[in-house]
């Protein structure tokens, strides 16, 4: 059996850095993808590659070895399209031309490498024995608005027929040529939350006659920051702060009968989510009590923690070494975002890896949805390959 390294081409390496490059011209972000499908889908047909557009909002789901009779596994490999609304400040040739957008997440790279990846295998079609459903996916960044392009699709039932998905995000932590897993759970569930305090005005000198809004979002602060060690068990990883307060005023001599904190709360864990959002919940509304008000609390998880299943991840890291040998192929430690991949890997034994594009003599070192973030392209070629030689290894497989 072939292996990716003898497959992949010069020219292939070439194709997927020019896809990038022209997908980084123009980043659209949410489901607004026009022109980022409409290239997606052309590729696809100047490949002879069968697609649809069935599946949730603006994506693309196209098919290689669906003609074939029988039962056959499926491998689905996901890639996320949407760019950011950051203006570009990193002066390359191939710059955002689209002024206020950019792709400053990477998913330029990653819907390039799936194009490769369509490439590689539509030439090898005829010899596989399982079946690739590639996944072009709208709306990743939207996790504040609860506009999830992975739910969508997952709600459609695209992994229907699927028996296991990947994917990859590029990452400048680590240097490229190197891959990385985190087998369990690797990215934090996102659960921004709103609490609104409601109380009555009154004129400073009169505070009796008040109930202070203000303070009741003071005290709740104050409160949560002090307790909130005491929540987390041994084991546990909680990420949370208050990071907004407003008030309905803005004067010196009127109490406030409104005030809004914005805060997040990040675990891997449901059950850990649950129990610290419940204390938040009752904290809150004892805080308005306390002051002869009422609090309303908006929280819930929009994104839940992706679970790598370790049996996929074994499978994609003996992928990885076949491609980058074993020293280059890495366990990381998990990831504090939320990716929404999550949502695929509720469903299906799933892998969500880290490909290496940092390189510091190209100034490749910036963190993700920076206004300069820059990458190692020479990355996307290893990522295309670690697919393909898990494709590769399902069908021999099978
Ligand atoms: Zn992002
Ligand atoms: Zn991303």
């Amino acid at each position: 059996m072939t292996t990716a390294n003898v497959l992949f081409t010069e020219e292939d390496a070439k194709y997927i850095i020019d896809c990038r490059r022209t997908l980084h011209r123009w980043p659209e972000g949410g489901f607004e993808l026009p022109k980022t499908v409409s290239f997606v889908e052309e590729q696809l047909d100047s490949m002879g590659i069968e697609h649809t557009d069935k599946y949730g909002l603006s994506s693309v789901v196209a098919f290689i070895n669906y003609k074939k009779e029988g039962k056959l596994p499926v491998v689905a490999i996901r890639a996320d399209m949407d760019a950011l609304p950051v203006v570009e400040k990193t002066g390359l040739p191939f710059a955002s031309e689209r002024e206020g957008y950019m792709h400053a997440c990477g998913h330029d790279g990653h819907t390039a490498m799936l194009l490769g990846v369509a490439r590689v295998l539509k030439r090898i079609e005829g010899t596989l024995k399982c079946r690739v459903k590639l996944l072009f996916q709208a709306s990743e960044e939207s996790s504040f608005d609860k506009r999830s392009g992975a739910k969508l699709m997952c709600d459609d039932g695209v992994l229907d027929d699927v028996d296991m998905v990947v994917a990859c995000h590029v990452d400048n932590n680590i240097d490229v040529g190197v891959l990385g897993i985190h087998k369990g759970p690797c990215t934090t569930n996102s659960n921004p939350i709103t609490l609104e305090f409601f109380g009555r005005s009154s004129h400073a000198t009169r505070p009796e006659e008040a109930s202070d809004a203000l303070a009741m979002a003071v005290l709740f602060i104050d409160e949560y920051n002090k307790g909130l060690e005491a929540l987390v068990k041994p084991g546990e990883v909680v990420f949370s702060a208050v990071c907004a307060l407003h008030t309905g005023g803005d004067s010196y001599n009127v109490i406030s009968d409104y005030a809004r904190i914005k805060m997040t709360l990040r675990t891997y864990n449901d059950e850990v989510n649950d129990r610290i959002e419940n204390h938040i919940r009752a904290l809150a509304n004892s805080c308005s009590k306390k002051f002869g008000g009422s609090v309303k609390v908006d929280a819930g998880i929009n994104y839940p923690a992706t679970i790598n299943d370790p049996k996929t991840c074994d499978l994609v890291h003996k992928a990885q070494v076949k491609v980058v040998g074993e020293k280059n192929a890495i366990e990381v430690g998990y990831d504090r975002i939320s990716e929404d991949f999550s949502f695929y890997s509720r469903i299906r034994s799933s892998c969500f890896f880290k490909l290496g594009t940092r390189n510091e003599k190209k100034r490749c070192i910036q963190a993700l949805h920076s206004n300069d973030f820059l990458i190692d392209e020479n990355a996307l070629s290893i990522g295309c390959k670690t697919f393909v030689q898990f494709v590769l290894d399902r069908s021999e497989e099978a």
